[in-house]
């Protein structure tokens, strides 16, 4: 059985995203924990997230993925930006407990000038400000593009943030498809490759989720530019291999393709008919 959902607004509560995940064949899904621009998150109220939980314990839901906004950088050049997300990571954190066990996933940073070691510093300096020892999440690191100055688009990056955290056992990576075949990494004709790559320099053990999504440019463009399922770079039979890869076919997969709800249906249902 495959694990997937996609990605999902959160607009009218916990409990109506959890009803869409099922209307569309979902055992998961993932939602922006705010406004994906940044801003302020939506007041949480408890019956509706109790509902949620009822609804995702009978339905055998997975865990789910909470994504921070793009805008969160906590390495940036300016201080005020690393202020504002640092305070907006400690939020979501802190939010996230009223729905323990569950994934909170954010993109490493841009480190805008600085370099990659200073970045990782101010990365590493922040999860370990904002998270805690008490703490039911387990916070993913997102694999990206290297778009502009983006810090984790080589595995060593990743690796080099995990090492510096406090919390060890709290912290994982998300693999994004898109994004590591923009970076270079050839998932389409060396997937065994990758994953080895992967498991030599930070752990399969670390990998957690799967951001199922085809890719609008060619290996190693650095673009982040997701298509839909079959109709980009990476291909139909790509995905074939990844859905019933023996290290990843037990994870959660989130598509965050172009698409509105009947998209996500048809890709959810295309994905588990894949399945071997
Ligand atoms: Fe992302
Ligand atoms: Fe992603
Ligand atoms: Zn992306």
């Amino acid at each position: 059985m495959l694990n997937i959902g996609c990605h999902l607004s959160i607009s009218n509560g916990f409990e109506a995203i959890g009803k869409q995940a099922l209307e569309i064949g979902a055992n998961t899904f993932q939602f922006f924990t705010r406004n994906p621009r940044g801003g302020s998150a939506r007041k949480i109220e408890q019956a509706d997230v109790d509902a949620l939980k009822q609804l995702m314990s009978e339905n055998g839901f997975l865990q789910i993925l909470a994504h921070a906004p793009y805008t969160m950088n906590l390495c940036s050049a300016k201080p005020e930006t690393r202020e504002f997300a640092l305070n907006t990571l400690k939020d979501d954190l802190q939010r996230m407990e009223y729905l323990p066990d569950n994934l909170y996933n954010f993109h490493p940073g841009s480190h805008t000038g600085q370099g990659v070691e200073k970045g990782t510093e101010q990365i590493i300096s922040a999860l370990n400000e904002a998270m805690f020892p008490e703490m039911n999440t387990t916070v993913l690191l997102e694999t990206m593009a290297g778009k502009g100055s983006e810090i984790g688009e080589k595995f060593e990056e990743l690796k080099a943030i995990i090492d510096g955290v406090d919390c060890n056992d709290r912290i994982g990576v998300c693999l994004d498809t898109c994004h590591v075949f923009d970076a270079g990494y050839d998932i389409v004709n060396d997937l065994d490759g990758v994953l080895d790559k992967f498991d030599r320099i930070i752990g399969l053990d670390r990998l957690k989720a799967i951001h199922i999504n085809d890719s609008m440019n060619y290996l190693g463009c650095h673009k982040d530019r997701h298509q839909k399922i079959g109709e980009g770079a990476i291909g139909i039979d790509a995905f074939k291999r990844i859905v019933n890869h023996p290290s990843l076919k037990n994870l959660p997969f989130f598509l965050e393709t172009p698409n509105d709800i009947d998209g996500y249906a048809y890709e959810i249902r295309l994905l588990k008919s894949m399945v071997e």
